[in-house]
């Protein structure tokens, strides 16, 4: 009844800033905007034009006084003034018909500089945030995907995103370690691409690269090798063309070296985790997430490679947003690890 009444007047948000989509999560509904993290502005006016969806859209086909750009490309901010128009467009977005600003958790990458983390926040309380709270994007992962942050256990995530990926041991609601990596599922595309221009004089473009990637894409081997038909120009001939490819060939020709960056980033965490708590990752594992995760047998491949168990999160995609979620029903949690900033 209460939390109808408050509900009325203002709805405390969660903001997933990731570098390929962006999440927001609305207190007591859960998750109501996913959106690619891409703005189209107009060149010289720099006014928004299109957010998410429509913008990315746009992106690699825009005419020349439009630009359609990615704000938080490579896990850090490329430029805090559209990233500031990202957040404007979504915190009005949800907050519409409200008396009163919200208050705002924003999941941020885990290495991102003090410099960068101010900006961010200044610019949501300048687009229309109450106060702002900001977690680290691998403990909002770690919450969302259900881990028992605050025991004095250790608890492993692995978040795979597009730009970046994010490797982190907690333990009694703090992060012991933690290391971002710029590589993720991005770089799988642009490997693919890579692989076809090198071995078949063939370009693809970025989204065929992705489909590729997520229908026959794999990071172990397949019971049942998988072949896709590819649609492309050739190079030499300069003409369109057609030809057949194997997952197997995308995997050892094209995914290999990326999958091995990811997999040495875990290793390297766990050289790094105190005794105590590689003891307790022996029994617990490790916890996957991000949209990079669900890249056929990833899992699997870090499991062998470390001789852990591995759990993939219900759904990757969701889990930081999820976090975000938990962290606004608790956010006097939040308060005693953070100061938020009032206006
Ligand atoms: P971020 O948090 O950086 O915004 P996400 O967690 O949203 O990133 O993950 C986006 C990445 O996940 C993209 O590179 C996308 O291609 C990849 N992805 C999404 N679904 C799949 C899938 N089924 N298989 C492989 N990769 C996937
Ligand atoms: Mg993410």
């Amino acid at each position: 009844m209460w939390n109808k009444i408050r509900n009325f007047f203002t709805s405390d948000i969660g903001i997933d800033l990731g570098t390929a989509n962006t999440l927001v999560y609305l207190k007591d509904r859960g998750i109501v905007m996913r959106e690619p993290s891409v703005v189209a502005i107009q060149e010289g006016t720099r006014r928004v034009l299109a957010v998410g969806e429509d913008a990315k859209k746009m992106l690699g086909r825009t005419p020349g006084n439009i630009i359609a750009v990615r704000p938080m490309k490579m896990g850090v901010i490329a430029d805090i003034d559209i990233t500031e128009k990202l957040l404007r467009h979504l915190i009005t977005g949800v907050n519409k018909h409200k008396l009163r600003k919200p208050r705002t958790v924003i999941a941020v990458p885990g290495d991102i500089t003090e410099v960068e983390k101010r900006a961010v926040k200044d610019s949501a309380l300048r687009a229309g945030a109450r106060e702002v709270f900001m977690i680290e994007e691998p403990m909002a992962a770690a919450i969302g995907t259900g881990l028992p942050v605050s025991d004095p256990t250790a608890s492993m995530i692995v978040d795979i995103g597009g730009g970046t990926t994010d490797v982190a041991l907690i333990s009694l609601a703090g992060i012991v370690y933690s290391r971002s990596v710029r590589v993720g599922g991005d770089d799988m595309d642009i490997a693919i691409q890579t692989y076809m221009r090198n071995q078949y004089n063939l370009l693809i473009g970025e989204r065929t690269a992705e489909d590729i990637k997520i229908k026959i894409g794999s990071a172990y081997k397949l019971e049942q090798e998988l072949t896709y038909e590819v649609k492309g120009r050739d190079v030499v001939k300069g003409r369109p063309h057609t030809l057949i490819i194997s997952s197997e060939e995308i995997r050892e020709g094209a995914l290999n070296e990326v999958i091995t960056k990811i997999v040495d980033s875990v290793q390297q965490a766990l050289e790094n985790a105190p005794p105590e708590l590689s003891a307790d990752l022996v029994d617990r594992g490790l916890m996957m997430a991000g949209g990079g995760a669900l890249l056929t047998g990833i899992d699997r491949r870090i499991a062998e490679c470390t001789q852990l168990p591995v759990h993939l999160a219900d759904d990757p995609l969701t889990a930081v947003a999820e976090g975000t979620g938990r962290v606004l029903d608790e956010l006097e949690w939040l308060a005693r690890t953070t100061t938020p900033k009032k206006k």
